[in-house]
């Protein structure tokens, strides 16, 4: 069951604020309010999804390829393409999801650590 009050839902309906990076038809990208690496950003589709697999479920295959090419998009826009990034996706309670609309983090700008 999608959630309509959690905060990238507020963001997409421009109740609250976002450092936007990037914006198109079907997806959001902004800079993450509490950066875990000098680059930090999220990229959100616009539709209502909770996780990646949901995202799969729900989404027909022109939104689910605009959403990935977008990702890429903002690679080459962060020009981060040749010094590397780390993409995360954390799904439910096992992945430490903290808000559920379906979401990718960008890490990059510094060697980001190793997972464990
Ligand atoms: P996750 O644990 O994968 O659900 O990550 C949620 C992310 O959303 C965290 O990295 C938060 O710092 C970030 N976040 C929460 N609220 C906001 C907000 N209003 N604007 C930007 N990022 C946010």
């Amino acid at each position: 069951m999608y959630d309509e009050n959690n905060i990238f839902a507020k963001i997409l309906r421009k109740e609250i604020p976002c450092d936007k990076v990037y914006e198109d038809e079907f997806s959001l990208f902004f800079n993450d309010i509490n950066p875990q690496a000098k680059i930090h950003v999220l990229g959100i589709p616009k539709f209502p999804c909770t996780t990646f697999s949901n995202f799969l479920k729900k989404a027909d295959n022109e939104n689910i390829t605009s959403f990935f090419k977008s990702v890429h998009n903002v690679i080459i826009k962060l020009k981060i393409e040749e010094s590397g990034y780390r993409l995360i996706t954390n799904s439910g309670v096992d992945g430490g999801q903290e808000v559920p609309h379906f979401h990718i983090h960008i890490l990059a700008g510094e060697k980001i650590g190793s997972l464990r």
